[in-house]
Parts: structure tokens; C-alpha cells; sequence
């Protein structure tokens, strides 16, 4: 049996791994890479196996650089079922959809390859089951998996797969701590082999115990100021929970003010309508708060805009006002039409709540950006810009270190993936020297036995 490391190996993206048992061929993820532009043309690399030689696939959760590839690796000839659980399979769709927009844009703008069409799309969602958490799925004689859930997004999941009474375990991407909405990460069971990402594998986060006060101190300083409080959020899992505290602060503290709050984000807006149909997968505090009948991604200030000329309707809406809207970095996305108007507005505020990766508009206004170019206008920054600090989506070293600590006993070799080479060998070190668990940090296409 032997594994092939087919991706996010020594990077953080591109998740996809070739689990060989000799009588089944099993894909776990197969994401995009996305950031620099070489990574961006690996995309269109061939796979580094024959895609219909596969059998299955098992996807981890919904993020683009878990899922991408899917509709791709269906357009070269895989024909078998693809398996995550049901809000996974929802959302996947959404983000396929989303992607290929953007796609299709910057092919019509700059002459970019599209990675694939609707058609494909359509096709990988016909293969696409949904399954329920910690029911184990049998795949073979002898060989199953489970998905458990892994607190990261709303539906993810890590995996395991036995095969022959070998337990190996997928990592997927594991949350942070006390994530609103989200279960914590469930423990692993008695498993052999790891592949674990790594993502902050070198970084303690700073404690979040205060975000709602953080939150809540940024909106009374943007409302004082009169003008529009911009919020450029990642549609899948920041907006909701950014919504999920607002309307704590809205509801029951009663201390939001009452400001209209426009959630202008197609992408984000269809991905809300998934979290409602699955209370089961909310944690305490969500599910005590959606049985007493509490929409709790609603409350009586948000207001949705669907359509572009719902959109546009908001510039009508005098301030102070806020929108959140996509891309959570600002590379793309309706609230580039809002930056447009309300960057250069003294009295207006542009809140980060998210990452910001290097080459990005979200980066450069972050890093104090005088003067910025936005679809092609020249714009002078004069409002405000605020960050709320290391709110992620990944657990840290600790987080990690305890994890993998709880099975440190049956554990034989942990994978450090998913994270660049420093975080990834960092965290390979520390499981290393914690619990004297052999780890390796292995390179793209890497084929180990196990
Ligand atoms: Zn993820």
C-alpha cells in the first residue's frame, strides 16, 4: 500500500493526496493551488496519475483548494462516486460555480485558461454523495472510511480510512478553538498513519476570548464617524460567523448600533441558506439559540442584496451604514465597487476581519496604502482602516500538538502537509520531540510506502 502526496505538499494549497491499496485506487481532496502565478498555472498541469483509474474520491470540506480540481480531474476521465457530508456536497457546488466566474472573467480579461466548464461541473456534482458524520462508509471488503467533524468550516470533516485493520488518518484542515457556529474538532480514533496539515505549525495565536467587544468597539467608532463601514469577508465561514456575532451584539446585548447592515455577496448569501438546513452540525451555543426559534445569521438591521441592482440601490442609503461584502481580500468581488466609492471617504471605515495574503488590495490597504488603483481608478485612501487581529480558521501549533497527542500511542508516522516548508517542518519537530512519533515532511508527488 503506498500513498502519493499529489498536492499542498510543502504549501498550503492544492490538497490532494493518492491512497494505493492495491485494490483500490483513493483520491482524498484534490484542490486548486492558488496564490502566485505559478502555483496558479500548476492547475493545469496533469495530474501526476491516470484520473480514471481512480475509484473514488473523499473530499474534506468545501474550500476551493481542497475541492478545485474536481471538476477538472471528472474532465480527464473519472467516472467513480465522490463522497463528503451533505453540507459539503452543497456547498462544493457554490464554490465550483464561484470559481468559475472568476475564471471565465479573467479569461475574458487577460486571456487566462479556464480550468474547466458548467458541463464539467454539472458532471462532478452528479457524482457527489452526501454522507452524515462518524457513520463509517464502506468502500470495499476491508477497506471503509468516516468523516468526522473537524470544526474548521461549517461540513468539514477529517478522515479515516481503514484498510485491512489499518487506521489512516486525512487531517483535512483543522479549526481553530471555540469557533462560533462550529462543533470543536472531534479526537481521532486509534490511527496509525497521518497526513496532517501543518498550516500554523509554527504560530500560537493570540487569544480571541474578546472578539465580539473588538467587533463591536470597531462598528461604534465607524458609526460615530457618519460614513459606510466597509468589511471585505471571505463568503464561506467568516461572513457567517461575523453575522453570527452580530446579531449577539444586535439581539441580545442590544448594543449594536442601529445602523443598516447590507450583506451584499451572492456567494455568501446562498452559502447562509446551507447553515440553516443542517442545525445538527451546531455546536451548543448555536443549537440553544436556533431552538428557541433565533435565525441567528438574521436579525432585524441586515438587509440582503441578491441581485446587482439591489447592489447598487445601497450607494442610496445614506450613512452611517455598514456592507459586507466579497472577496474577503479584496482581489475580486462586489466590495471593490464599494471601495471605489468609500475608500477615499474620510468619514467612512474599511474593517479586515480576515487573512490577507501578500500581492493583494486587502494587503496593501492593511499595510497603509496612501493611493490605490481599483478597476482601473486611481483612488486616494482617506478613510479609516482597522483590522481585528488573528481571527483564523486553522488551529495552531498547540492545537495541532494536542491533537495529534490524544492517539500519540497507536500513531507510528505523521505527514506534515499543508503548510509551507518552515511551518511543516516546525510542526514535524515538535510532534517529533513531544512524542516520539517519526515524521516526515514529504515533497510534491512524493510516493511513500506505508
Ligand atoms: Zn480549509
Amino acid at each position: 500500500m503506498h500513498i502519493q502526496f499529489s498536492g499542498a505538499s510543502r504549501e498550503v494549497t492544492g490538497s490532494c493526496y493518492l491512497l494505493d491499496t492495491g485494490i483500490k485506487k483513493i483520491l482524498v481532496d484534490c484542490g486548486m493551488f492558488q496564490g502566485s502565478d505559478f502555483n496558479e498555472g500548476k492547475n493545469h498541469d496533469n495530474f501526476p496519475f491516470e484520473a480514471k483509474e481512480i475509484d473514488v474520491v473523499l473530499v474534506t470540506h468545501a474550500h476551493l483548494d481542497h475541492i478545485g480540481r474536481i471538476p477538472k480531474l471528472v474532465k480527464d476521465g473519472f467516472t467513480g462516486k465522490i463522497f463528503m457530508t451533505k453540507a459539503t456536497a452543497e456547498l462544493a457546488v457554490l464554490i465550483w460555480n464561484d470559481a468559475y466566474n472568476v475564471m471565465t472573467y479573467d479569461h475574458e480579461k487577460f486571456g487566462y485558461p479556464v480550468l474547466f466548464d458548467t458541463t464539467d461541473i454539472a458532471q462532478a456534482q452528479s457524482l457527489c454523495h452526501g454522507i452524515d458524520y462518524t457513520i463509517p462508509l464502506e468502500l470495499a471488503d476491508g477497506i471503509s472510511a468516516v468523516w468526522k467533524d473537524a470544526g474548521h468550516i461549517f461540513g468539514s470533516a477529517f478522515i479515516e480510512v481503514t484498510v485491512n485493520n489499518t487506521k489512516i488518518g486525512f487531517s483535512g484542515d483543522i479549526g481553530n478553538k471555540d469557533v462560533p457556529i462550529l462543533k470543536d474538532t472531534q479526537s481521532l480514533s486509534d490511527v496509525e498513519i497521518l497526513l496532517c496539515e501543518s498550516t500554523y505549525g509554527n504560530r500560537i495565536h493570540e487569544d480571541i476570548d474578546t472578539r465580539r467587544s473588538a467587533i463591536l468597539k470597531l462598528v461604534q467608532e465607524g458609526t460615530q464617524k457618519g460614513g459606510t463601514i466597509m468589511v471585505p469577508a471571505f463568503s464561506l465561514e467568516r461572513t457567517q460567523e461575523f453575522l453570527y456575532e452580530l446579531n449577539k451584539l444586535s439581539e441580545y446585548d442590544k448594543s449594536l448600533p442601529k445602523i443598516p447592515i447590507f450583506l451584499d455577496s451572492p456567494l455568501a448569501i446562498d452559502a447562509t441558506k446551507v447553515y440553516k438546513k443542517y442545525p445538527e452540525y451546531y455546536d451548543d451555543e448555536a443549537q440553544k439559540l436556533h431552538l428557541t426559534g433565533d435565525d441567528f445569521l438574521d436579525f432585524f438591521q441586515l438587509q440582503i442584496t441578491y441581485t446587482r441592482q439591489e447592489s447598487m440601490k445601497i450607494n442610496q442609503t445614506p450613512g452611517p451604514k455598514m456592507v459586507i461584502a466579497g472577496a474577503g481580500m479584496m482581489n475580486g468581488g462586489r466590495i471593490l465597487h464599494h471601495a471605489i466609492r468609500y475608500l477615499s471617504d474620510p468619514n467612512s471605515t474599511l474593517m479586515i476581519v480576515g487573512y490577507q495574503a501578500e500581492g493583494t488590495l486587502g494587503r496593501r490597504l492593511y499595510e497603509g496604502a496612501k493611493r490605490v488603483n481599483v478597476h482601473g481608478n486611481e483612488i486616494d485612501v482617506h478613510c479609516t482602516v482597522k483590522a481585528l487581529g488573528a481571527l483564523s480558521a486553522h488551529g495552531d501549533q498547540k492545537k495541532m500538538l494536542e491533537w495529534v497527542g490524544t492517539v500519540k500511542d497507536s500513531l507510528k508516522e505523521v505527514y506534515c502537509t499543508h503548510g509551507e516548508p518552515v511551518a511543516a517542518t516546525e510542526l514535524a519537530h515538535r510532534i517529533k520531540d513531544n512524542y516520539g512519533i517519526k515524521t516526515y515532511v514529504p515533497e510534491y508527488t512524493e510516493i511513500v510506502e506505508i
